[in-house]
């Protein structure tokens, strides 16, 4: 098997022309033209993660977050970016990324999110933006809207912004940075919205508008690992693939 067969079908799933033009997807570092034994995927590319994937021998590393995102000028190995692109080349492990494109997919990202939490019939969230889910869930309150997705979605914490007595039936959802889809979210007429990445001002001015928030992190998109995982497992039975074992949020509650 090569490389390619693997990212040929990964974007027959989650079309490459769906990534918005600022995004950086695809192929980032290496060749695809070269046979193929092992793949990791994983959610973001850290030192640890790399550093795995060279203990684990692994041709291909398949990320959700783009390792090169704005354009670079240089490859500079004393820096933690250079040095990474360095380990990459060195062992000859291609890294492909998935990002926007996964995250707008049919069956990608905020599908997957929004079944997690319990939406029935998800519905596109921001027409604009062409991205994010939303729909009718049980009947609940905040607070235990939260603690089911915290369960579900494998999160040690999330911050609510809203008043967690409030009675909630239809909730949208937008995995990473969810920001400019709080006005359509509640245009949609959602009770709350679950979104990565929510400001300080964004919070101030959701809380004086009386719309609830859920900032979910960027962890929540950890789904990501076990997705790819799932469609490349029925696709490619014979294929060595693993999910990675480092916890990359860069975050610590204290
Ligand atoms: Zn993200």
């Amino acid at each position: 098997m090569n490389r390619i067969d693997v990212t040929r079908f990964l974007e027959s799933l989650y079309p490459p022309h769906l990534a918005y033009d600022w995004d950086n997807i695809g192929l980032q570092v290496g060749s695809l033209n070269k046979p193929l034994k092992r793949v990791l995927i994983t959610l973001d590319v850290t030192r640890s993660v790399v550093k795995e994937a060279i203990e684990k021998r692994i041709d291909l590393l398949i990320s959700h977050h783009p390792l090169i995102f704005q354009p670079i000028h240089n490859i500079l190995f004393d820096t933690p970016r250079g040095a990474l692109i360095k380990n990459l080349v060195k062992h000859d492990i291609a890294l492909f990324s998935m990002h926007t494109n996964f995250d707008r997919a049919d069956g990608g990202m905020n599908d997957i999110l929004a079944r997690k939490i319990g939406i029935k019939d998800a519905k596109l969230l921001d027409e604009t933006y062409e991205i994010g889910r939303y729909g009718a869930i049980e009947p609940t309150t905040i607070k235990e809207l939260v603690a089911m997705v915290k369960e579900v979605l494998e999160l040690d914490h999330v911050r609510l912004i809203g008043d967690e007595t409030r009675e909630v039936s239809v909730v949208g959802i937008s995995g990473g940075s969810g920001q400019q889809h709080i006005i359509p979210a509640q245009r949609k007429g959602c009770d709350v919205f679950l979104t990565g990445d929510i400001s300080y001002h964004q919070a101030i001015d959701a809380l004086q508008m009386g719309f609830p928030l859920v900032d979910i992190g960027h962890t929540a998109e950890k789904v990501f690992v076990e997705a790819v995982f799932d469609v490349l497992r029925e696709q490619f039975p014979e294929l060595d693939i693993a999910k990675s074992g480092i916890d990359t949020n860069p975050y610590q509650t204290l």
